[in-house]
C-alpha cells in the first residue's frame, strides 16, 4: 500500500511530494504522469510571476511562502538545483479612475497582511517609468518584493527535490479509482496497474475536472487558452517591473526584450493550443504601444499558447478533500493563473491535511470545494 498516489506531476504534483516527504521522510510518495515532456502542462509555459497584490488573505500569504523559499532557494532546492533567473524588480498594479477606488480598498487589504507595497500617484509613476504613459493613470500599486523566475527551472528543481527525497514517479495516467463509501482506495492506470493508497491527490492541471468526475464530483474548471508572446523592442524602457492593468495587459523584461500577454476575454473556453497570429497585431501590439510607446516598433520573435485551469465559479483553487463525502481524495484544481506562485503552500497545505487531518500553518478552508456546493464564491477583486 502506497502512503499517497498524485496523479499529475507538473509543479503542483512535485511541490505536493516534496513536501510531503519533508515533513516525513519515511512516507512512501508515487507521482503518476502521462507525459514527462510535459508538452501540454501549464507550468512550463507560464510566465514565472510571483507575486502578493492579491485581496485574499491566503493567496497573499501562499505567495509569500514562496518569496520566503526563492530566497533560500539553493538551500532548500539542494546542490546542482537549476538556477531560477529570479528578476526581482516588483509588480504594479495600475489603474485608471474608474478603478481606483478597488486598487486603494486592495492596497490596505495587503497592507494589513504585510504586504511592502508602495502607492504611486501618476507624477511618481511618470518619474520612477518614463518610458510609461501615465497620463491616464489615477494610481498605482508597487509591491516591491515580487518578480518572476523561469518556470522551467523552478520545476525542475522542485521534481528534483521531490526525486532526491524518494518520490516514485511512474509513466501512466491515472484512469480512474475505486472507493468504498466515501474512501478512495485506489488509483487505476490506464496500464491496468492498481496503486492503493491512503489518500490521493488530483492534481491533473486542466484534466482535474475528468478525474475528479471518475471520482464522483463535477469541478467548475475548464481550460481557458493564454498566450505569452516574447518581443524584441529597439525601445530604452528603463528598469521595469511586472506590469498589470484591468485590461488584461501584462508585460515584463526578459532577456533583451519583453514577455507580453493580453488576456483574451472572448475565447470560449477549451483545450485550444492554435495560434491565432492576427491576435498579436490586432490586440497585443496596440495593447503594448499604449502603456509602453516606446514599443510602437516592436517584433514578436515568439507566442507560445498554454492553458489555465480557470475555476469559473469563483476564480480560485479548489482544494483539499470533501469530508463526509470524499475524505481521503484530496482536490489541487482551478489555479486560474496562480498555480506556480502559489504551489509550495499548496503542497504543504495538503500535507498538514493528509497527515493531521487538518490544516496547521496555511488555513485554506475558505478555498475547499464545500463553497462550491454551498453556492458561495470567494474570488479575487481588482485585477486578477
Ligand atoms: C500563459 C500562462 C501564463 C501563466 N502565468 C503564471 C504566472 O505568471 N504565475 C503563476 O503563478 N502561474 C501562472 N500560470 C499558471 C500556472 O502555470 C499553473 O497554475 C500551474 O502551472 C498549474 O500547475 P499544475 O501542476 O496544476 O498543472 P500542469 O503543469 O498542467 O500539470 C498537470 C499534469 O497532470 C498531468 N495529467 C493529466 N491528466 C492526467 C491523468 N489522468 N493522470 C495523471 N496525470 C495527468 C499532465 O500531463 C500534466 O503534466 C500561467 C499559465 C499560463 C498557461
Amino acid at each position: 500500500m502506497t502512503d499517497v498516489v498524485i496523479a499529475g506531476a507538473g509543479i503542483i504534483g512535485c511541490a505536493t511530494a516534496a513536501e510531503l516527504l519533508s515533513a516525513d521522510p519515511a512516507l512512501e510518495v508515487v507521482l503518476v504522469e502521462p507525459d514527462p515532456s510535459y508538452a501540454r502542462a501549464a507550468t512550463g509555459r507560464g510566465s514565472g510571476g510571483v507575486r502578493q497584490l492579491f485581496t485574499r488573505p491566503e493567496n497573499i500569504t501562499l505567495s509569500q511562502y514562496t518569496l520566503q523559499v526563492i530566497q533560500d532557494w539553493d538551500r532548500w532546492a539542494g546542490d546542482g538545483a537549476p538556477k531560477l533567473s529570479w528578476c526581482p524588480n516588483g509588480y504594479l498594479f495600475i489603474a485608471g479612475p474608474q478603478n481606483i477606488g478597488t486598487l486603494a480598498a486592495n492596497f490596505g487589504t495587503q497592507q494589513r497582511h504585510g504586504v511592502q507595497a508602495q502607492w504611486l500617484e501618476p507624477a511618481q509613476l511618470a518619474d520612477r517609468y518614463p518610458a510609461m504613459r501615465t497620463d491616464d493613470l489615477a494610481g498605482a500599486v508597487l509591491s516591491v518584493r515580487d518578480g518572476w523566475l523561469d518556470p522551467t527551472a523552478f520545476l525542475a528543481g522542485v521534481r528534483s527535490k521531490a526525486e532526491r527525497l524518494g518520490a516514485v514517479f511512474v509513466t501512466d495516467r491515472v484512469a480512474g479509482f475505486r472507493t468504498a463509501g466515501t474512501v478512495v482506495r485506489a488509483a487505476v492506470l490506464e496500464s491496468g496497474r492498481t496503486l492503493t493508497a491512503e489518500a490521493v491527490v488530483n492534481a491533473a492541471g486542466t484534466w482535474a475536472p475528468d478525474l475528479a468526475c471518475a471520482a464522483g464530483i463535477t469541478l467548475p474548471v475548464e481550460p481557458v487558452r493564454r498566450y505569452v508572446h516574447d518581443v524584441e523592442t529597439t525601445a530604452d524602457l528603463g528598469d521595469l517591473p511586472f506590469i498589470k492593468d484591468v485590461a488584461g495587459l501584462a508585460v515584463h523584461p526578459r532577456l533583451q526584450g519583453l514577455s507580453v500577454g493580453v488576456v483574451d476575454f472572448d475565447h470560449p473556453g477549451g483545450e485550444d493550443f492554435t495560434i491565432d497570429d492576427a491576435y498579436c497585431s490586432r490586440t497585443v501590439a496596440p495593447a503594448l504601444a499604449g502603456r509602453l510607446p516606446g514599443c510602437g516598433q516592436m517584433t514578436v520573435t515568439s507566442t507560445r499558447a498554454g492553458l489555465y485551469d480557470q475555476n469559473r465559479f469563483d476564480g480560485n483553487m479548489i482544494i483539499g478533500n470533501w469530508p463526509g463525502h470524499l475524505d481521503s481524495f484530496h482536490l489541487a484544481s482551478g489555479f486560474s493563473g496562480h498555480g506556480l506562485m502559489h504551489a509550495l503552500g499548496v503542497g504543504r497545505a495538503l500535507t498538514e491535511l493528509i497527515l493531521h487531518g487538518d490544516y496547521t500553518t496555511l488555513d485554506l478552508h475558505r478555498l475547499n470545494y464545500q463553497r462550491i456546493i454551498d453556492n458561495h464564491p470567494y474570488p479575487e477583486h481588482g485585477i486578477r
